[in-house]
């Protein structure tokens, strides 16, 4: 397949469309972004890559974090995970209370505030440093050392997360955390916080398309079969509660963020990562959607 003619012919395509998003405005930072930036890069298992716009910008990637936590709790502890939270899409809105409630505590998935927070939680447990030990974790996915946590959105996050600081302590109150709420909101806040570009993500990401290899020096970060259940778990719950539409309009993975980010799995052919800051009611970026729908379209390859 000529990938790079169909970026090329869906970027210009995309590019020249209405955005009908908004930015996300629950904390002044993301507010001020330039809402006119977009970008799109893939990276390949073959080792091969491609970009367009505004892909050596760094965002705030947010909730594409969440992956990433999740892959290195998943990799410490195994499947013993499990006992801590669920697997099913919440069909709710990520940061539920009443959902919790209903649960007891116990989040249907990683992806959601709630299943993140006890993911934060368990890290802290595990590692001494947890912040230092997530990017360290991240920098041994690709080549790319240059990945840093945003001080400033830390800090709005901190003094904004009213909703997020309610979760965390329900959690507490149902004995599923094992760490003071202040430390693992702390954490939390911090993961939101990482910022990467488009050229940086894909690359990143790329070993969920490797059955958990990374590409750059063929380590094993997590085993096929966590790999496979990553991209499962991507599949049904990375787009808050548009996860089906997701499904049904691109057919590949996938996570978004409130900052306009988008990576999406191709298992054993590519990671895509996309960029444009407005989003859709549901949260998920407005023109990521549209082209990564059309990508998938154009190049007639999706998962199903
Ligand atoms: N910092 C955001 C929150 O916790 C993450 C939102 C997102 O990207 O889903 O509310």
């Amino acid at each position: 397949m000529d990938y790079k003619a169909i970026l090329e012919k869906v970027y210009n395509q995309v590019s020249k469309q209405e955005d009908k998003g908004a930015l996300a405005s629950y904390i002044p930072e993301l507010a001020r972004v330039d809402p006119l930036q977009f970008a799109v890069h893939v990276s390949n298992i073959s080792g091969d890559s491609f970009g367009l716009g505004d892909i050596q910008t760094k965002f705030s990637i947010q909730s594409m974090a969440k992956v990433l936590s999740f892959c290195l709790a998943y990799k410490t502890l195994g499947e013993s995970i499990w006992k801590r939270l669920g697997v099913e899409p919440s069909g709710n809105a990520f940061n539920s209370l009443v959902q919790l409630e209903n649960d007891q505590g116990i989040p249907r998935n990683p992806f959601i505030n709630a299943g993140a927070i006890v993911i934060a939680d368990i890290l802290i447990s595990q590692f001494e440093d947890p912040s230092q030990a997530l990017l360290d974790f991240i920098r041994s996915l690709s080549p790319n050392q240059d990945i840093a946590f945003s001080n400033t959105i830390f800090e709005s996050e901190k003094n904004h997360g009213f909703r997020n600081i309610a979760l965390c302590n329900f959690i507490k109150s149902f004995n599923n955390l094992d760490n003071e709420p202040e430390e693992v909101l702390d954490f939390y806040f911090k993961l939101c916080s990482l910022e990467m570009s488009c050229t940086q993500l894909s690359g990143v990401y790329l070993f969920l398309a490797n059955n958990g290899k990374a590409l750059h020096n063929n380590q094993t970060i997590i085993s096929k079969s966590q790999s496979k259940r990553i991209n499962a778990l991507m599949q049904t719950c990375g787009f808050y509660d548009e996860s089906g539409e997701f499904a049904f309009k691109v057919g590949l993975p996938g996570k978004s963020g409130v900052g306009g980010g988008i990576i999406a799995i191709h298992p054993n052919q590519y990671a895509i990562a996309v960029w444009s800051p407005k989003l859709n009611k549901k949260g998920n970026s407005f023109k990521g959607m549209l082209f990564l729908e059309q990508f998938t379209t154009a190049s007639e390859l999706s998962i199903f």
